[in-house]
């Protein structure tokens, strides 16, 4: 069990966030704040407990230089309308510095600084020891907060925890039971869906959790990788030809272990890679030589959301087909609908099949959302995240 800041008696103590502020931006304006919103509990935790917050984060990819555009500024002004409460922040360009240690040696308990974005600096995505003790002298405890970034070893998302005790946040503390409850202890029977473009992104993912769920649920563009590794004519439909051997290995894998692996029994077809396109609903082993799949078909759905009925825990990531063309999201909205109607633990992975369900307003209709698109699937994978690794056990 990893600590919380539950754990940590804070009266007076410094704590040093690593928060995801990496909003959308349009110039000057946060076009989304919900990665803000998100943090606001672990931070009023902190402040109703009497810490000394200090905020860190990194916005864009400023590249290692001081660039105005990606100033945590906009984000500091966000803060306080969401905290209704004064923020300090400190804009210096170097991130630690005299002038901030000056400001950090005057904050009171309860009071809030956000510093510079930390990536500013180049030493940061290095993981640098002398920066990430910089980092480290100006807190007590390191609260890890940021799932997005908890899969790069950065000074600000690992490196620090070198130097100070670390403790996760709420977001993280939730991130990680989910995911880790999914991967090592499901309840069962236990059902990953998997969706999106290529099987060779997701190769790991699929290897993993083969070995631990009870039925593993296909779509998406990468359904035609595995019919083309059963000599199934697929047209036009994306092939990721690399991964056909991959597909095979996945499929007998899967017979052997006595794992049920759903492909879809319908698609949608068309002409071209176009919304307006016609298509045409055909049965897998009739997809037209010069047709290509876009979507899976109305059978198919059915089918899958029976699967998806009888799940005890469904891990979701992908889209089941070209969802951003309205023509061809009904499979990805299908499914999105029965991961919500279900009563099993659902867990959505970041990225689009996160879209597609908050896109229907299903959001509150699942357990658990990532936040992390790429940081959940190398959880799915089975992989140490550093920046999980980092966080103290009880
Ligand atoms: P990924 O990033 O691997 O999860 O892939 C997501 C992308 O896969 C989305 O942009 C979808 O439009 C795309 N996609 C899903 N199904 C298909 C398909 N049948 N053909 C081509 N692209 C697809």
């Amino acid at each position: 069990m990893k600590k919380t800041i539950k754990d940590i008696e804070w009266q007076g103590k410094k704590a040093l966030v690593r928060c995801d502020f990496n909003v959308p931006m349009e110039g000057n304006e946060i076009t989304d704040d919900t990665r803000i919103r998100a943090a606001l509990p672990t931070i009023n935790y902190l402040i109703e407990n009497g810490a000394k917050v200090i905020l860190m984060s990194h916005l864009g990819r400023p590249k290692g230089e001081a660039n105005q555009k990606y100033s945590l500024g906009p984000v500091a002004i966000r803060l306080h309308e969401l905290l209704n409460r004064p923020i300090e922040f400190s804009p210096w360009d170097k991130v630690v510095d005299e002038n901030v240690k000056a400001i950090v040696h005057k904050l009171n308990p309860g009071d809030v600084l956000l510093l510079e974005n930390v990536r500013f600096r180049p030493e940061e995505e290095k993981n640098d020891v002398d920066f990430s003790k910089e980092l480290a002298s100006l807190g007590d405890i390191f609260v890890q907060e940021a799932f997005g970034t908890a899969h790069r070893a950065h000074s600000s998302t690992a490196g620090v925890a070198d130097y100070l005790p670390a403790v996760s946040g709420f977001l993280i503390e939730k991130e990680v039971k989910f995911l880790d409850s999914a991967v090592n202890n499901p309840e069962r029977p236990f059902v990953a869906i998997m969706g999106g473009a290529k099987v060779g992104d997701k190769i790991k993912v699929i290897e993993n959790l083969i070995e631990k769920v009870d039925s593993l649920i296909i779509g998406g563009g990468m359904a035609f990788t595995f019919f083309k590794a059963k000599d199934l004519n697929i047209g036009k439909s994306i092939l990721d030809e690399e991964s056909i051997g991959i597909a095979e290995d996945l499929l007998k894998k899967a017979r052997e272990k006595g794992i049920k692996l759903y492909l879809p029994v319908d698609v949608v077809v068309a002409e071209e890679f176009n919304n307006d396109s016609p298509s045409k609903i055909v049965n897998i082993e009739e997809i037209p030589e010069d047709m290509m799949g876009l979507d899976i078909g109305p059978e198919t759905i059915d089918r899958y959301s029976e699967v998806i009925k009888e799940a005890k825990t469904v891990v979701w990531n992908g889209p089941m087909g070209v969802f951003e063309m309205p023509n061809f999201a009904k499979g990805t909205l299908g499914i999105a609908q029965a991961v919500a109607d279900s009563n099993a633990i659902t867990i959505v992975g970041g990225g689009d099949s996160a879209a597609a369900v908050e896109q229907m307003g299903l959001a509150d209709k699942m357990s658990h959302i990532s936040t992390g698109g790429g940081a959940s699937l190398e959880y799915l994978e089975g992989r140490v995240l550093p920046g999980i690794d980092v966080i103290d056990n009880i």
